[in-house]
């Protein structure tokens, strides 16, 4: 018989977290801290949701979202992790950017980017000044309905060289494009600007092992190879309001279980959880149409390339942005055929604890689950041989004696995405802006269940999942808080 992964777990908690994202861990631990019987469930063997890492023979291991940051993460880890966490932030200095437009070298902060804007695209000091000045004022609350295209236009117009500079490495961190509203796109370049990209220095492989360690210290119970199939409500006989009373799981080793417990938080993506862990049938249907508007982010191909042991590579960068595209489109850099890839390189630094020096490249396509949902296997196997080939094709220009110096590769797709995360079109990053509304709305519309994930462009990638997840847990502890004392809680627990 199988090993039933939920063997020991209690009947009862006060908490149930559906997934062990970055969000959903960053929210269980707060939970824990504050006292809550908390357990989180995890469908996949490892935890960390898309913050993980694969390992492979002759000792290759390879990180799938470590490729860079804002400095608030520093602060967040600090604050809501540990000092051990946030000591092993570091910055990343070498950001370059390759295509027909331009060739630049960037620590990728205000001060070199005002410099180069000035020195290499010949914009205006008191222009750049403006445009960083507008987005520093930029107010989520306001009512601004502009497009980022529209703001580029406002600022730099009929730059698409400008454009393409501000624009590419923001399309590659959240999956946006020019159409998303210019407040998503402001925060988050705003974010990068104040001090550069960093990186967890140790891998992520010691960051999610020294979450886990934390998550045990403050009393969490957290499982993998746990599906969570179903979330149960009732009414509450009280308010008359739905409310969440339990989950069903299934630990692997047969039968599911049933586990009661007053709060869900799912990590799980938001359409996941209203239209099939919840249910539609728990939200008053306006809802559910909303729900079912809202759009995901698109998805992401990677390449992994192991350098041998005992090689070594030069340094060409930490992230280094290339496109043969002549001009930048979100169209073209989600295209089937991209020309457009990012590679991120680990040097030995990447992990200074290991004995042994070692090297590897990823590089990280944006693509569309509708390109790849539907190949037939040999269709598939061959896209994936494809964009491995044009990988080491593009690296041979900078380092050109690759192909001898890697002896491990293999290509992840949206597919790969969608079988590790079950998130709805295998999205990378998420929901677009109308998600966080529905996420915000969800415990309005059923007591006692919240989400804690990527969504709304904002609220994703490793900072804003982890700042989202600290914003839910403390609505969620004023919930449960409030059940504790036997007070009914507010119906708009928002
Ligand atoms: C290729 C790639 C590169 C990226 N690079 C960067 C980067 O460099 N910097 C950055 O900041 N961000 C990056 N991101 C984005 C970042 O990784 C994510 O935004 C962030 O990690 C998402 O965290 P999350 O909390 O939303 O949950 P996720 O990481 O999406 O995890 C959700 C978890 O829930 C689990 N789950 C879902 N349903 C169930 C269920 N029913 N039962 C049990 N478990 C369930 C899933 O298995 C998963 O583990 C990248 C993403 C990708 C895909």
């Amino acid at each position: 018989m199988a090993k039933d992964w939920l063997e020991g777990v209690n009947g009862s908690y006060d908490a149930v977290v559906i997934g062990s994202g970055l969000g959903g861990l960053t929210s269980a631990n707060i939970l824990g801290k504050m006292g809550h019987r908390v357990l989180v469930l995890e469908h996949h063997y490892q935890f960390g949701g898309l913050a993980t890492w694969f390992k492979r023979p002759r000792r290759h291991i390879f990180d799938i979202s470590l490729h860079g940051f804002p400095v608030g993460m520093i602060k967040s880890c600090r604050r809501y992790w540990t000092k051990e966490i946030s000591d092993s932030i570091k910055q990343i200095k070498s950001i370059r950017f390759i295509n027909p437009q331009f060739n630049i070298d960037t620590t990728f902060d205000r001060n070199d980017f005002t410099r180069i804007l000035q020195e290499t695209f010949q914009i205006p000091r008191e222009r750049v000044e403006a445009f960083f000045e507008h987005l520093r004022q930029m107010n989520y609350y306001d009512r601004d309905t502009r497009t980022t295209k529209e703001m580029f236009e406002e600022f730099f117009p009929g730059r698409n060289d400008v454009h393409r500079l501000l624009m590419e490495p923001i399309a590659y961190a959240n999956g946006s494009t020019w159409d998303d509203p210019a407040i998503t796109y402001g925060i988050v370049f705003s974010n990068f600007m104040s001090k550069g990209v960093y990186i967890y220095q140790g891998g992520t492989d010691q960051l999610i092992s020294r979450m886990t360690d934390e998550l045990q210290r403050n009393g969490v119970e957290i499982r993998r190879n746990c599906l969570v199939e179903k979330v149960y409500t009732e009414d509450d006989p009280a308010t008359g309001q739905r409310r969440v009373v339990g989950i069903r799981a299934n630990g692997r080793g047969g039968e599911s279980r049933d586990i009661a417990c007053k709060a869900v938080v799912s990590n799980a993506n938001i359409k996941n959880t209203v239209l099939q862990l919840a249910g539609a049938e728990n939200f008053r249907p306006e809802f559910v149409a909303e729900t079912e508007k809202v759009r995901v982010n698109t998805s992401s191909c990677q390449v992994y390339l192991g350098i041998r042991e005992g090689e070594s590579i030069p340094n060409i960068g930490d992230l280094v942005f290339t496109s043969e595209a002549p001009e930048y489109s979100s169209t073209e850099l989600t295209d089937f055929n991209t020309t457009s890839r990012t590679f991120s390189v680990y040097y030995p630094d990447t992990r200074p604890q290991n004995p042994v020096q070692r090297y590897a490249i990823v590089a990280s396509l944006n693509a569309r689950w509708k390109d790849w949902e539907k190949l037939s296997e040999p269709d598939y196997a061959a896209a994936k041989e494809r964009i491995i080939t044009q990988a080491l094709d593009g690296l041979e220009k900078f380092i050109p004696d690759i192909r001898q110096k890697v002896d491990w590769q293999e290509a992840a797709t949206p597919r790969t995405v969608h079988h590790y995360t079950r998130h709805f079109g295998g999205t990378s990053f998420g929901t677009k802006f109308e998600g966080l509304k529905v996420s915000m709305e969800l415990p309005e519309q059923v007591g006692g269940l919240y989400h804690a994930g990527s969504v709304g462009i904002i609220m994703s990638g490793w900072l804003g999942t982890i700042n989202y997840g600290v914003i839910v847990a403390s609505k969620a502890d004023s919930f449960l808080m409030a059940a504790k004392r036997g007070e009914a809680a507010p119906a708009a627990s928002n």
